[in-house]
Order: structure tokens, then sequence, then C-alpha cells
């Protein structure tokens, strides 16, 4: 795969910003949406007068909830992290390697800080 040292252009650089800006917006919303969800789980499996069985797949709803809010949070911090590269003039390179990160898979996965070679490397444990 040809490797490029070139600098992103700003008009991809807007697009990948509004992109990043728009998932934070929408993941922000899902955060808020999940923790009410949890939060409202938890107080109906503190009834007492609750369906042994609703109360099961209370606790499991808010389990999901938490845990896919959770996932959201990490997701945030990325895109956080992403928008914090691009406003320091670095983002789209690799943090391994330094070298630019494939166009298709910042596309794919506009916060990810590693190219796929570096990726690949850390998952196979080197
Ligand atoms: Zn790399």
């Amino acid at each position: 795969m040809a490797r490029q040292r070139r600098p992103l252009s700003a008009t991809r650089l807007t697009k990948f910003r509004e992109g990043l800006l728009a998932e934070r917006a929408q993941l922000l919303g899902t955060v808020e949406d999940l923790d009410a969800e949890a939060d409202v789980k938890n107080w109906r499996e503190s009834g007492f007068d609750d369906d042994p069985a609703d109360a099961g797949s209370a606790s499991f709803e808010r389990e999901t909830a938490q845990s896919l809010s959770l996932h959201a949070r990490n997701l945030l911090a990325q895109i956080d992290e992403a928008l914090r590269r691009m406003d320091d003039g670095v983002f789209g390179d690799c943090i391994g390697c330094g070298m630019r990160i494939e166009l298709e898979r910042l596309e794919a996965l506009p916060y990810t800080t590693q190219c796929m070679d570096c990726r690949r490397r850390e998952e196979t444990g080197r």
C-alpha cells in the first residue's frame, strides 16, 4: 500500500472534523439516554412488589445500558482525543511509527491513532 507523508488536505480535515463532531453530539445524547435508562431500571429493581422475572430482566437491561454507556463514553474519549490531535496538527499520523494512517482506515475509524501495521503488530503482541 502506498504510504504518504503529505498532510491531509484542509478540505478532508474539515470533513473529518465535522464527522467527529456529529458523532460526538450523537454519542453525548446516547450516553444521556443510557444513563437515564440505567437509572430507571435501578429504581424499578429496588421496588418491592416486582415480579422476580421482571426484576431479573430489568437488571439485565440495566447492565446492558451500563455497558453500552461505558462503551459510548470510551468512544467519546477517543473522539475528543482525535479532535485534540487535529488541533495539534497531528491528526491522521500514526502514534506508533509516525507515518500517515491509511485514508480508508481513517474514513472507517476517524479516531484511530494507529496505522494498520502498528495495530496488527500490537494485536499479535509484536
Ligand atoms: Zn504505524
